[in-house]
């Protein structure tokens, strides 16, 4: 849709360009939300995308991926034997309620930074233990853990002005094992619960990552792997009954409903050695 209360777009190719921030400024990434809805309250866009950051390096230490990185850019990265976990990556562009051409202008960090309860590249980068850079405007560059980032419903920890740079997914979880769970109420709708566990090669650990059922992600780390009755304890810990996300994609009790069997399911998947991916 026209924003009609933009007045200005500034292209920068450098984010050091933009020195000042005040109310009324957006940073533009692919728009796909931008443009969705009235943006009453801002009158300058900022586009992200004349910062010509590299989508994609790969290295031994991981994968650096730039907030700008279109979702359809991620799709395509090869999948690789020795990065088992990667094959997480199509599951979850696959979870967005969105068709290619939504994929062809969407980005990584534009919907990290809608976060949304179902935005599944924040499922994908929080169960792969990534850790966000973000630009402030007046200070030194700052890491989070992506567990961190998203703290409601369409909240997060940015302050006014502050960009989200890139997404630094460690080796070490892309070399896991993994077992991925989705449910959505409708065929290709947005997601009601998506849960994915990750697990070492070579150890019985457990790493849990509950999103879309909840307002924010929740976490649940184990160092063995725990018995049935132990992973509903630890979800009951985590996660009141009144914590799930009641929306139209879900009641608040379906979805709590969904997060007891798929973390069943994805316990006794990764349990065993050798089955799951
Ligand atoms: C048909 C359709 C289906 C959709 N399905 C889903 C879905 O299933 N799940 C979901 O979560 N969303 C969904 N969305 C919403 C949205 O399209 C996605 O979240 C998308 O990934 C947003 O990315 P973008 O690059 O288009 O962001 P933009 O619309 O450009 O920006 C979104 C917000 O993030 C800010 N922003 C963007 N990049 C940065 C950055 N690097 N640093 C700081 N702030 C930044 C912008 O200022 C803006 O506030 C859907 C939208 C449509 C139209």
């Amino acid at each position: 849709m026209n924003l009609n209360t933009i007045t200005e777009v500034k292209r920068p190719t450098s984010a050091d360009q933009v020195t000042q921030w005040r109310d009324g400024y957006a940073w533009l990434a692919g728009g796909t939300w931008l443009f969705s809805e009235p943006q009453i309250a801002t009158d300058t866009l900022i586009d992200l995308e004349t910062m010509e950051w590299p989508a994609l390096q790969t290295s031994g230490t991981g994968l650096e991926i730039a907030a700008t990185c279109r979702i359809a850019e991620l799709y395509r990265l090869a999948e690789s034997a020795e990065w088992r976990a990667a094959a997480l990556i199509r599951e979850s562009c696959n979870a967005f309620l969105a068709s290619f051409k939504i994929w062809n202008a969407a980005t990584v960090g534009g919907n990290i930074c809608m976060s949304l309860p179902a935005g599944p590249m924040i499922s994908l980068t929080v169960a792969l233990e990534a850790t966000y850079t973000l630009w402030p405007r007046d200070a030194a560059p700052r890491q989070v853990r992506a567990v961190d980032f998203v703290t409601g419903n369409h909240a997060n920890v940015l302050r006014p002005g502050e960009l989200l740079r890139s997404i630094h997914v460690p080796a070490a979880a892309l070399r896991k094992r993994f077992a991925f769970r989705r449910a959505s109420l409708t065929k290709l709708g947005r997601s009601a619960a998506l849960i994915i566990g990750t697990r070492s090669e070579t150890a019985s650990d457990l790493l849990i990552t509950i999103t879309a059922a909840t307002p924010r992600p929740i976490q649940l780390g184990f160092d063995r792997a725990p018995s049935a009755t132990e992973l509903r304890r630890a979800i009951d810990r985590q996660i009141p009954a009144d914590g799930y996300f009641n929306d139209v994609h879900g009641s608040a009790a379906y979805k709590h409903h969904l997060t007891y069997h798929f973390c069943e399911q994805i316990r006794a998947e990764l349990a065993s050695e050798g089955t799951g991916r």
